[in-house]
């Protein structure tokens, strides 16, 4: 847990987390138990054991107590939410929907970009 950052996520617009420090696959997710607080997520920790699925890693004690030792029973990635099964925390599933979000938004610009070039280029 990162009690020393000041956390600025608008969660009404519908943003769970923040980018930490630049890195696109780290990201601050807020605490619902501790308010002002965020738990750290990495999500390219964990690499599934065919090395083609990635678990994804949080500072928070539901990762490291229930999701951790599920992941490592089988070194696959589960997407149930029971506590018996999941190996994802609800703050590694927040940071991967904003991860979803700035990657849609990014592509989505990047085509536009990409078409208006085209169209220019055509005439
Ligand atoms: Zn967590």
């Amino acid at each position: 847990m990162d009690s020393l950052h000041i956390f600025r996520v608008n969660q009404v617009k519908g943003i769970y987390a923040e980018i930490h420090e630049g890195d696109p696959l780290s990201f601050y997710v807020p605490s619902d138990s501790k308010a002002g607080e965020a738990h750290l997520v990495r999500l390219n920790h964990n690499i599934d054991s065919g090395g083609v699925e990635f678990n994804g890693e949080c500072d928070c004690p539901d990762f490291s107590c229930r999701c951790l030792p599920n992941f490592n029973k089988t070194k696959a990635v589960s997407l149930s939410t029971h506590k018996d099964h999941r190996t994802r925390c609800k703050h590694i599933r927040r940071a991967l929907r904003e991860f979803n979000r700035l990657m849609v938004l990014g592509v989505s610009r990047d085509r536009v970009r990409r078409n208006v070039k085209q169209r220019e280029a055509a005439k």
